[in-house]
């Protein structure tokens, strides 16, 4: 655990809102995309990370008025809000920092400000009646500071009266940030490993197929079953697209484990995909929706080349998110597989129906040294729907938890479901220069998992983002608590599953030390 200079901030036994404090996190900001970075991404780059295009007043404005057309939703959302307040102390950047510019509504603002002086007759002319501001280079810096302390979970959406999605308002801005040289480092660096080498680690296919060989020998030597972990197989029945952490981070890794046993115990044929190796679709987060249709032809392009029949994706909030919503717009139509499967279906989806169909022996005990809470990861639980009921994005999870573990307890009503806190590193900011920021919008969740620990002696919170998993290794040191404590769900499948075989071996040695 790294020393911070900053105050972790306090969890206690019921939520507080806390003190305004100006300007608390204003200095806090993400790398920006120096030229290589921008060009990559084919955005135009100034002369020095931090300086604006030439013409770049002229090009925002272009922009804006673009987007406003486009999307009619924006237009609603900087006309509407009525400054009722509802959503002031919902995110959790607010509650974690006390930064009045991290109020949802103070972030729209940012936008808001600027739409009211350049289109709307009353800010033309009287500016300071409406708030409205001109577009200067300060109100950028505000922009980019801001509009990355925002991770687009939607929880300030659930609460205002209206449905303001400031997650929308954020993708725009960062849009057009990062086309007047704003981008972001971060995701400007990954998505062009996504676009050469097929995930986001840029690992490369020698090392995958060296990583899933190593996977296939692990769970041989810890169950005596040969379960394949396949690469590019042609005519499989199933594509599984999962994201790239799945491949060598824990708890990631024990969650594919997790998959592949599913798949061996239902006698299905899968495969992952050396072009596809990457669920993640860092298009959403920097609001590029022609990057996210790239992202996603690549998963239509392997599945064609591949001849499967189904499209399955693995434990991924955002990566769901944008093909719950887009795939089909974006990247479809995918009249080539099995109209009888949701396309896409989630891995969820998959072992919830195994488990219901009978298809899986499970022994629940196997995790009886644990007792279970469940994060609900803000991309699945706000932006898309995991089953074909209202809510069964909430259910779903749980259901899957409780067939194969004794011991759940959910956190508290107001921080579960659609309510659910934020992870603290969605949306693009999971970087370590973002580390206060993401220590500090922990907060909220790291509280009422304290609590339920506390009162009910959970031991371990499951969860089924990659980000999530990968977000809580690193703060929950931060609070006490150990980077163990995050499990996937399929991990919890994984140890309480019994394959066919299984300790056969064990048994048969057993067997003839004993007749010798
Ligand atoms: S979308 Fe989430 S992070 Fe962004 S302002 Fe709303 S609550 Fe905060
Ligand atoms: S809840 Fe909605 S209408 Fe009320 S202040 Fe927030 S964004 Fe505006």
């Amino acid at each position: 655990m790294a020393k911070v200079e900053y105050e972790i901030p306090e969890t206690r036994e019921f939520p507080v809102i806390p003190s305004v404090m100006e300007g608390a996190m204003a200095h806090s900001k993400p790398f920006i995309a120096g030229e290589e970075f921008q060009t990559d991404m084919g955005f135009p780059s100034a002369e020095k990370p931090g300086m604006l295009v030439d013409g770049w007043k002229e090009k925002f404005l272009d922009l804006m008025k673009d987007k406003l057309g486009k999307y009619r939703s924006l237009q609603v959302f900087m006309d509407t809000c009525v400054k009722c307040g509802a959503c002031t102390d919902k995110c959790h950047y607010f509650i974690g920092t006390g930064d009045p510019k991290n109020m949802p509504v103070a972030r729209q603002d940012l936008l808001r400000k600027v739409y009211r002086r350049y289109f709307t007759f009353a800010g033309k002319y009287f500016p300071w009646l409406v708030g409205a501001v001109d577009l200067t280079k300060e109100v950028i810096d505000d922009m980019y500071s801001y509009y990355h302390q925002c991770s687009e979970c939607r929880r300030c959406a659930v609460f205002c009266p209206f449905g303001i999605d400031t997650a929308e308002v954020t993708m725009a801005a960062r849009d057009m940030l990062a086309m007047i040289g704003m981008g972001q480092k971060y995701s400007n660096q990954i998505i062009p490993k996504v676009h050469k080498i097929g995930n986001n680690l840029g690992l490369p296919e020698p090392a995958l197929v060296d990583t899933l060989e190593g996977l296939e020998e692990e769970i041989e030597e810890d169950t005596g079953v040969k379960v394949r972990v396949p690469l590019d197989e042609k005519g499989a029945e199933i594509l599984l697209v999962t994201p790239s952490a799945d491949f060598f981070a824990e708890p990631h890794i024990d969650g594919l484990i997790g998959y592949a046993k599913v798949f061996h115990a239902t006698g299905v044929t899968w495969t992952l995909s050396s072009k596809a190796s990457e669920a993640a679709n860092f298009g959403l987060f920097i609001g590029s929706y022609e990057q996210m249709r790239e992202i996603s032809l690549r998963i239509r392009d392997a599945a064609k080349e591949l001849g499967v029949r189904r499209l399955v994706f693995g434990e991924c909030g955002h990566a769901w998110r944008v093909a719950y919503n887009h795939l089909n717009t974006l990247a479809g139509p995918w009249d080539f597989l099995d109209q009888n499967y949701p396309i896409p279906q989630h891995i969820l989806e998959f072992t919830k129906d195994a488990l219901d169909r009978n298809l899986l022996t499970i022994d629940k005990s196997e995790n009886d040294h644990m007792t279970l809470t469940f994060h609900d990861s803000c991309n699945i639980a706000r932006a898309s729907r995991i089953g074909d009921t209202v809510g069964s994005q909430f259910t779903t999870p749980r259901q899957v938890i409780k067939a194969v573990c004794n011991n759940f307890h959910d956190m508290a009503a107001d921080t579960i479901h659609d309510a659910t806190f934020c992870c603290g590193g969605g949306g693009g900011l999971l970087t370590d220069d973002l580390m206060e920021l993401r220590i500090k919008g922990a907060q909220p969740r790291m509280e009422s998992l304290k609590n339920v620990v506390a009162d009910h002696g959970v031991t371990h919170m499951a969860a089924i983002c990659a980000i999530c998993k990968s977000q809580f290794t690193k703060v929950l040191p931060y609070y006490g608590m150990t980077m163990d404590q995050i499990v996937s769900v399929h991990q919890l499948v994984s140890s309480a599953i019994i394959l066919e075989g299984q300790g056969e071996e064990a048994a048969d040695s057993d067997e003839a030390e004993e007749a010798a």
